[in-house]
């Protein structure tokens, strides 16, 4: 806490690990050696810089913007990047955390890191967007590479921000060097990647209810958010047959009780990814109950898949879901459960998993085009989605063979966390104090 005053994220998402490492530690003492863990709770390098643009009036506007490379320990530094006005160095750091640990559970050599601006893309122009990518990217290219740091998109980020970005890096480093994931097909990009998030989410969701001789058929589930992750979520899961009742965004919270359909993802996709939207839009074009500034957590379901932000699910939240008999709680979101709700899922026995394990899938997707990327190769949509299918299987066997208690009850949260810090963990201890 007095290394990092002010920012309550970070604290939150260290803590969190580092209460659930404790006994796991207590019983592995070599791993306390060498200030371990005080040296991953130290992000090995930030970068924050100065963005100015000009905006559709010739006016010069001013942002800030970051790469926190959290750890190379066991491969280039790897993340997304962030454009939401939420932006700061807590949540950068807190997200590059994270991101060490979840890529470390992918099995792939990837490091971890986050970047970002504290822009916000809403309400801006196309022209402007453009300008500002191509700003950031061209502090950003000095810091990043194929073999040192590959960024991605997050928040606010998607196909548009990083081919804009991947073009400005092009043309100052005059390689082509595929340097973020991401990318569109056009030039480099991976089939797949842009459902992978979601569909990840639902895979995990799946294996953790197969522990229970239950599937996703006939589940009613709840979604939060409709970007990225939220839509292939509810795409992923209405494939599987559950019935999708909600979506949301910052606003509030669309409650369909005939759940969606294809045409009406296909109209939410049009809305959001085309029109750049806000869901009561998408509520109005289909006629749907609208609830401005609620979230979805108090509609009775089996399964609730957060995929917005963190901390959008309190504790009263979760008591909420209990109460109304969820089974299965599967992050699509980064930290989206507070503390006090994770342990009100835990506690109620609820399958509950954290992000850092069962989104997994949108980065263990990006290493993939980085494999193609580097082979110069593409593979079939059916190749990566086997690949992802098997990694998702993956984190969700590691998380029960280090999450099972004395009891017999797996906890995901220690399951995640200590399969994540031993891969980094052992890699640090391999190549001494740096
Ligand atoms: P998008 O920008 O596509 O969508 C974000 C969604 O979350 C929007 O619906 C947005 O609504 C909502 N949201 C953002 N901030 C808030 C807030 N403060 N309160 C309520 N809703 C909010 O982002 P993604 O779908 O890519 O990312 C969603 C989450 O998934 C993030 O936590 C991200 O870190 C995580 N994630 C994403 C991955 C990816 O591959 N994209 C990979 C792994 C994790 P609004 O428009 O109102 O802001």
């Amino acid at each position: 806490q007095q290394r990092n005053p002010g920012q309550p994220e970070y604290i939150q998402a260290v803590t969190e690990v580092y209460d659930s490492l404790t006994p796991f530690l207590h019983q592995h003492s070599h791993y306390t050696a060498q200030a371990l863990l005080e040296r991953m709770a130290e992000p090995e390098r930030i970068v924050m810089f100065r963005v100015c643009w000009t905006d559709d009036h010739g006016r010069v506007q001013l942002n800030r913007g970051y790469r926190v490379q959290h750890s190379m320990a066991i491969g280039p530094y790897k993340g997304g990047i962030r454009f939401h006005p939420s932006v700061n160095l807590s949540v950068l750091k807190f997200l590059a955390f994270e991101q060490t640990l979840k890529n470390a559970l992918t099995t792939l050599p990837m490091g971890g890191a986050k970047g970002g601006a504290d822009f916000d893309p809403k309400g801006k122009s196309p022209g402007e967007v453009m300008r500002f990518c191509q700003a950031f990217a061209s502090e950003l290219q000095r810091h990043i590479g194929a073999d040192t740091d590959v960024p991605a998109g997050d928040i606010g980020v998607g196909g548009r921000e990083v081919a804009y970005m991947a073009g400005m890096v092009k043309k100052l480093s005059n390689r082509a060097d595929c340097v973020f994931t991401g990318k569109g097909l056009s030039f480099g990009g991976s089939l797949m990647r842009p459902e992978a998030t979601g569909y990840g989410t639902v895979y995990f969701a799946q294996e953790m209810l197969k522990t229970r001789g239950l599937s996703m058929e006939g589940m009613r589930v709840s979604v939060s958010g409709s970007g990225n992750v939220a839509q292939y979520a509810i795409a992923k899961a209405m494939e599987l047959g559950a019935k999708v009742l909600t979506a949301s965004d910052s606003s509030g919270t669309v409650l369909d009780e005939q759940g969606f359909t294809p045409a009406k993802l296909a109209e939410l996709m049009e809305v959001k990814n085309h029109h750049y939207g806000r869901i009561s839009d998408y509520a109005a074009r289909l006629g749907l109950p609208f609830l401005p500034g609620v979230r979805p957590w108090h509609v009775p379901v089996d399964v609730a898949l957060p995929c917005a932000t963190q901390n959008e699910l309190d504790e009263a939240d979760a008591r909420s879901l209990i109460a109304n008999g969820v089974c299965c709680v599967a992050e699509g979101a980064n930290m989206p459960s507070t503390w006090q709700a994770v342990q009100c899922f835990e506690q109620a026995d609820i399958l509950y998993a954290p992000g850092k394990a069962s989104n997994a899938g949108g980065v263990a997707t990006s290493g993939l085009e980085m494999s193609q990327n580097a082979a110069r190769m593409n593979w079939t949509h059916g190749e990566v989605d086997a690949r992802l299918h098997a990694i998702m299987q993956g984190i969700h066997q590691a998380c029960v063979n280090h999450g099972r208690g004395a009891d017999g009850r797996v906890s995901y949260v220690r399951g995640a966390n200590i399969a994540g810090f031993v891969k980094v963990a052992d890699a640090m201890l391999a190549q001494g104090v740096l």
